[in-house]
């Protein structure tokens, strides 16, 4: 059995007359340690399995299995503890507390799960030891990011859930942000996956998920995945 099965997955979102099928029968594997591109289209479904797999949101049929749990049978306090303890997301525009510091939100990370790394030693591992006690603001896009990833990754997550962690960067500093990502899923072993539009990226990724009108259209595995430093963007 593998680390995660994401099995026949379909979601419906009904609004009103209107209802969306936003992911048909998706199925794909992933192993620990694995980083992984999801890549798709606006519209092609990868948020939606990324909110799956991060218990914010709920499957209409199917079943996703992560490291032998059946999440989309969690409920109630199971399921707090899955969102709290196991899964650390990181969004494209950071979504960083505004009024407390670097540190401090860190510390948010920190301060709600069970068995979290230390707070400082993770804002050196990201680069940031010297702007810990500035407040957002003072910080550059990148910089913000980082934050943001230092946050979901204090908590020790199972899985690192990355949405478009780019797109809002250029690409000097979408590259050393990637770069953070790719070593936290080398050094950590922690299970990284990244949604993006962006076709350059993929050539990092250990497995290449394509998805296309709600359906997994190709599973492509490098046996040899580049450095940050050899991309073109
Ligand atoms: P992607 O991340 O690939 O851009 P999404 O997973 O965000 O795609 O969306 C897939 C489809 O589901 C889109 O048609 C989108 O409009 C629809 N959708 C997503 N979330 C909701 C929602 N909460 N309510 C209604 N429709 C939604």
């Amino acid at each position: 059995m593998a680390y995660i099965e994401f099995k026949n997955v379909c979601k419906e979102y009904n609004t009103g007359e209107v209802s969306i099928k936003a992911l048909k029968k998706a199925s794909f594997e992933i192993e620990k340690g694995e980083l992984v591109v999801i890549i798709g289209p606006s519209g092609a479904g990868k948020t939606t399995c990324l909110n799956i797999l991060g218990g914010i949101d709920t499957l209409t049929s199917g079943e996703v299995i992560v490291d032998g749990v059946k999440i989309n049978k969690l409920k109630g306090r199971k399921l707090v503890k899955y969102r709290r303890e196991d899964v650390g997301f990181v969004f494209q525009f950071y979504n960083l507390v505004q009024n407390l510091t670097a540190r401090e939100n860190v510390e948010l990370g920190y301060e709600i799960c069970k068995n979290p790394l230390d707070v400082d030693q993770t804002i050196k591992k990201v680069g940031l030891t010297k702007r810990k006690d500035n407040f957002p603001s003072a910080l550059s896009g990148g910089e913000q990011q980082r934050v943001a990833i230092a946050r979901a990754v204090v908590k020790n997550p199972k899985l690192l859930l990355c949405d478009e962690p780019t797109g809002a960067l250029d690409s000097k500093t979408g590259k050393q942000v990637l770069k953070l990502l790719q070593s936290i899923s080398k050094k950590e072993k922690t299970t990284v996956i990244i949604i993006t539009h962006n076709n350059a990226i993929t050539p990092i990724a250990n497995k290449v998920i394509t998805i296309k009108n709600g359906s997994v259209e190709s599973v492509k595995i490098n046996k040899k995945p580049k450095n940050i430093g050899d991309l073109e963007w």
